[in-house]
């Protein structure tokens, strides 16, 4: 042993014959986790250097990969080596494998590791099963999510349809058919209770009026009952656009109509009455062959707040008021037609 190299172990140091050494040597090297110095007759025994190079390099390698690293480069010669870099370029293979099935690529097969690729295809041929059960679940899930949805929208079609003919029904049961106007009881419900507001407004004012076309039997009589429903559209239809919003018009009775002005005192009231008079007068006859105007009578009653005793009801000031209107409208009947007469107040104020 020359005196530049370092000590061998204390073992082969210790072994008498050299070839004991290199058994101690090699056994070391397979058995212990640090590589022992190589003893000094490694270099004079040929091949031996070449074989102590090779256990080297293969109990690195062994080592990596008992520790799951299968990237390092190693070279040595001869076929355990060989074999060894086929693990190491089977095993890289199959984690890029397995690394392209948790990609979702369930294609990939393995051919070259026996039992382990037996395990693998197994497992790659129950996760296709699996994912074809989930997209066929996907499938009839969409499906019945959609089936749903129609089903909710066809639901709320028939809920809209309903609430539609539901309003019809009721529009229909406020108004007459003919005029398209409120009827009568739609009139005493809505004006009772304007005249209920009345009641606790001290400055507030309203009118009601009466009205009714003139010789209208007579004008029945002659031009026949279609053309006097013509007539009977053709006063709604004039009388209606003199009208407010907030004003309830309504036909009362065959060719009697009902208008409950709110917020109007008895001055307004008549100017609005005398300028429906007017208005329907300078209408065409719907009789072609008729020469003289359609004419109507007007009674109209007026109402203020403070003349209203708060314990009566509203539907009873309205009653008064509309036969003070109908008295009004029968003295202007009386007085010639044609004609519009305010009423005497029916209402001698609070008690
Ligand atoms: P007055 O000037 O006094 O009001 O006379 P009038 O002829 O208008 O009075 P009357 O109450 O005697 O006649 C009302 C007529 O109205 C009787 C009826 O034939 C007619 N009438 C009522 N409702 C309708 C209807 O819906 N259509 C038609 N065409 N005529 C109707
Ligand atoms: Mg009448
Ligand atoms: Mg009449």
């Amino acid at each position: 042993m020359s005196e530049n190299k370092p000590q061998p172990d204390s073992d082969l140091q210790s072994s008498p014959e050299p070839l004991d050494r290199i058994a101690a040597y090699l056994q070391t090297l397979l058995i212990k986790h640090e590589n022992p110095e190589l003893p000094p007759e490694v270099e004079t025994v040929e091949g031996l250097q070449a074989v102590a190079h090779i256990l080297t390099t293969l109990k690195e390698v062994l080592f990596y990969f008992s520790i799951g690293d299968f990237d390092r480069q190693f070279k040595a010669p001869g076929s355990t080596c060989a074999y060894l870099k086929t693990l190491q370029s089977n095993i890289r293979h199959l984690a890029w494998q397995c690394r392209r099935v948790a990609e979702g690529d369930l294609s990939q097969r393995v051919d070259f590791m026996g039992e382990l690729s037996t395990a693998f295809n197994l497992m790659i041929q129950s996760l296709a099963h699996s994912r074809a059960d989930i997209e066929k679940k996907q499938r009839e899930l969409t499906k019945l999510t959609l089936d749903l949805k129609n089903e909710v929208k066809k639901k709320e079609q028939m809920e809209t349809a309903l609430r539609a003919s539901e309003e019809m029904y009721r529009q229909r049961a406020l108004r007459d058919p003919l005029t398209g106007l409120y009827n009568r009881s739609y009139f005493f419900e809505s004006a009772a209770r304007e005249m209920e507001n009345l009641k606790r407004q001290k400055d507030g004012a309203a009118c009601v009026m009466m009205i009714d076309i003139d010789f209208f039997k007579n004008f029945n009589d002659t031009h026949g009952h279609l053309v006097g429903d013509q007539a009977i559209k053709m006063v709604s239809g004039s009388i209606e656009r003199i009208l407010r919003r907030s004003d309830i018009f309504s036909r009362y009775g065959g060719e009697e109509f009902a208008i409950f002005l709110a917020g109007t005192d008895l001055e307004k009231g008549r100017t609005t009455a005398e300028r429906i008079r007017l208005t329907v007068a300078s209408q065409p006859n719907p009789a072609r062959d008729d020469p003289k105007p359609i004419t109507i009578s007007i009674g109209v009653c007026g109402v203020t707040g403070e003349s209203l005793n708060p314990l009566t009801p509203g539907h009873k000031i309205l009653m008064e008021a509309l036969a003070a209107a109908d008295a009004a409208l029968y003295t202007a009947k009386a007085k010639g037609r044609n004609l519009v007469w305010v009423a005497d107040s029916p209402f001698s104020g609070p008690i």
